[in-house]
């Protein structure tokens, strides 16, 4: 996508070889015209797949998916990194962990929200080692649901996330895929 991908070599920083700053715009700021294109993109590229959920990892995958829900006319259910007060009956859980904290946490879905029968899209801001994403396929999966594809904002492809889920036969879609990371510099796929 030509215009995230430019508003990325504009406001993104890159911290170092391996992280990518896109505070102002995705994780802390949040640029809402560019999140609804980035959200009618994926559901314009979804809309024949008979998608009925939209599936995002809290809190920065939020702000895409529930535009690419809306336009898709489909619930979003928000994955949580931890369980609270409220959401602790019918819970299932799965061990995942945090690319940009380096602990574990339990990624954790009410089960009444998702079935045997549903056809889901994850959505996720970053694509780093896959952790997030394959942890969220486990707990759909466990569901009896089908995941169809998985839509990236940004996909670290120099991380082995993208390709291992591949491998496992699983449809990554991503905005953007950076091939090289330098203190100052981002390279994108071709
Ligand atoms: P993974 O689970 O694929 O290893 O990492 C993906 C998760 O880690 C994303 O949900 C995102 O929150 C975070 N993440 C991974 N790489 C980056 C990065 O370069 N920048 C930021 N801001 N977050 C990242």
């Amino acid at each position: 996508m030509k215009e995230f991908k430019e508003k990325i070599l504009k406001d993104g920083i890159a911290l170092n070889e391996e992280v990518l700053k896109v505070d102002s715009f995705v994780n802390h700021g949040v640029d809402p015209e560019l999140m609804q294109k980035i959200g009618k993109h994926f559901a314009d590229k979804y809309k024949d797949k008979g998608i009925t959920k939209v599936i995002t990892i809290e809190s920065s995958g939020i702000s895409p998916s529930i535009f690419t829900a809306l336009y898709l006319g489909v619930d979003l259910i928000v994955l949580r990194k931890s369980p609270t007060r409220v959401l602790s009956d019918n819970i299932i859980q799965t061990t995942i962990v945090s690319f940009t904290k380096g602990v574990e946490f339990q990624l954790t879905m009410n089960k009444d929200y998702i079935t045997k029968d549903d056809k889901v899209l994850i959505i996720d801001d970053f694509l780093a080692k896959g952790e997030a994403a394959t942890g969220a396929i486990r707990l759909i999966e466990r569901q009896g649901a089908k995941v169809v594809a998985i839509g990236i904002l940004i996909e670290k492809s120099f991380q082995q996330g993208s390709q291992m889920l591949k491998d496992l036969g699983y449809e990554v879609y991503s905005l953007a895929r950076i091939k090289r990371l330098k203190q100052g510099s981002i390279e994108f796929e071709e």
